[in-house]
């Protein structure tokens, strides 16, 4: 298992507040976490300060504190179901190491922190320069403590500003070809660019398009998650996508993962092929180990999950996509894209429009699969317009990787460039800086994790369906772990029907 740490730009700037300064001096507090369990990556989420009062704490060069305090904030641990961090500050920049006094300050708390909470204490050290370090307690026999550092923390907001730990996250070796790129930002916010793990969900016209940017600028790690097989209709629009793919019948991920290994000019690359929906368990937690996440998906259920992953998450979600309308005369009337991130302090992809929170039930029992369903709908409705050209996913994808390099590489410290979209007809591009609307519940569900008590996963017969296709066809390029995986949702997906046939006879 790997671990990291994150936390909103409000509570880092409070805590910066708190814990560096004038006097130099360092100073210390707790806060609580909530979990964020991933496929491979445990991720504890900051949910709040519990700020220490007088006498709480002895400030003399390196910080204490009082059993009183340590017990005030275990009871608030447990009265919000949450876990608890401890805070402190160092006077040097950059990921901290530890020193003998604050190892055992963590490690002889962290028995009574797991006894009372039932999670691992996390702690946390942040630099002048705002840069945090930090590690969890996990307990490996009894009464034994060991510490696991954390490979990052990531700090979400306007811009993601992430710290990683060098020992577990090397900075990558750079080919030669991408001297022009680095030249443009420099060394420091490519070491940052190239160690991201980035997850783009969907690989069709968009997706696919968006993959071959970050391969080209030294991305180092994806994970492309489609459960789709490539058909001969894709094929005027998806990069990398031939005749032979839509003959043979092969998955969307794997015609990418192929183009994205090419293109690469970063020296090791890892690339990792999800055959699986967002809103599957599995692609769901896969989702949780990503720093970014590229949403280039078009139903309501997946956007709906995405937005959860957003928000609950930390893990910001960079959307958009394509509207075409069609005049009665069969000529364009209005071509738009749209792109923007969405995360903690901006608008969520509900308040956006982006999904109607009506239809995702909808889309969860496979009406949108379901052909007489469609045929009903009105000829205008979303669900029904397929409508798309090379061109405009060529500038949507493009739109989609700029907004993702202002949150990172922030030029001229400008990180957040608005909710934009782009009127084809006119030329024009409005931006959109707006919240989410007062009676919008997203916000609330910041920072927690898998404590929300949301579940937006569940069965989805259209994926089975096609993987299990792939798998009798001989397509399939899953490891094989994965095939069996889909080997025995394929077998419980066919008892499932049979059984549904049963109970409607
Ligand atoms: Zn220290
Ligand atoms: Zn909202």
């Amino acid at each position: 298992m790997k671990y990291s740490v994150a936390l909103t730009e409000d509570i880092h700037k409070a805590a910066y507040e708190h814990l560096i300064r004038l006097d130099r001096q360092e100073d210390l507090c707790f806060a609580l976490w909530f979990p964020s369990q991933g496929h491979t990556r445990k991720t504890a989420l900051i949910w709040k300060l519990i700020l220490p009062g007088s006498g709480d704490r002895k400030v003399h060069g390196n910080a204490s504190f009082t059993g009183r305090y340590f017990e005030r904030a275990i009871g608030e641990a447990v009265k919000a179901g949450g876990g608890l961090a401890l805070m402190h500050s160092h006077p040097g920049p950059g990921w901290q190491g530890m020193s003998s006094d604050d190892i055992s300050a963590e490690r002889n708390h962290a028995a009574a922190t797991k006894g009372a909470t039932g999670l691992p204490i996390v702690g946390l050290t942040i630099g002048t320069d705002g840069a945090w370090s930090a590690r969890f307690w996990e307990k490996t026999k009894p009464r034994t403590y060991e510490r696991f550092w954390c490979e990052s923390v990531r700090v979400v907001g306007d811009a993601l500003n992430i710290t990683f730990m060098d020992e577990l996250m090397p900075v990558p070796k750079f080919r030669k070809n991408l001297d022009r790129t680095i030249s443009a930002w420099g060394h420091k916010k490519q070491a940052v660019l190239s160690r991201l793990k980035i997850g783009i969900i969907g690989l069709g016209s968009v997706g696919s398009i968006i993959s071959e940017a970050l391969a080209r600028m030294g991305v180092s790690h994806v994970k492309l998650m489609d459960f789709d097989t490539i058909e001969y209709v894709n094929l005027d629009r998806t990069l990398h996508a031939y005749e032979d793919d839509s003959t043979t019948g092969r998955a969307k991920v794997a015609a990418a993962a192929n183009a994205f290994r090419k293109s690469a000019t970063s020296e090791k690359v890892t690339v990792e092929l999800l055959e699986w929906s967002v809103t599957e368990e599995q692609g769901f937690r896969d989702a949780l180990d990503c720093d970014i996440l590229f949403s280039c998906v078009d139903r309501p259920w997946p956007r709906a999950a995405l937005n959860l992953i957003a928000y609950a998450h930390l893990v910001p979600v960079v959307d958009g996509g394509i509207a075409i309308k069609i005049k009665s005369n069969g000529t364009m009337r209005s071509a738009d894209w749209k792109s923007h991130i969405v995360g903690p302090g901006r608008k969520c992809l509900e308040c956006l429009g982006q999904y109607d929170s009506g239809l995702v039930s909808a889309d969860r029992e496979g009406y949108f699969d379901d052909p007489t369903y469609i045929q009903n709908l009105p000829m205008d409705h979303s669900i029904k317009r397929n409508e798309n050209v090379f061109a405009f996913s060529l500038s949507t994808a493009s739109f989609h990787v700029l907004q993702m390099l202002s949150m990172i590489v922030a030029p001229s410290g400008l990180a957040n460039v608005g909710a934009q979209n782009y009127h084809f007809v006119t030329g024009a591009l409005d931006v959109d800086r707006d919240k989410c609307k007062e009676s919008c519940l997203y916000p609330s569900f910041t920072a927690k994790g898998d404590s929300t008590g949301i579940v937006v996963t569940g069965i989805h017969a259209k994926a089975e369906e096609a993987r299990a296709l792939r798998l009798k066809s001989g397509t399939a390029s899953q490891t094989w772990r994965d095939r069996i995986v889909v080997l025995y949702h394929a077998m419980m997906g066919t008892v499932r029907r049979a059984f549904l046939k049963i109970l409607k006879t």
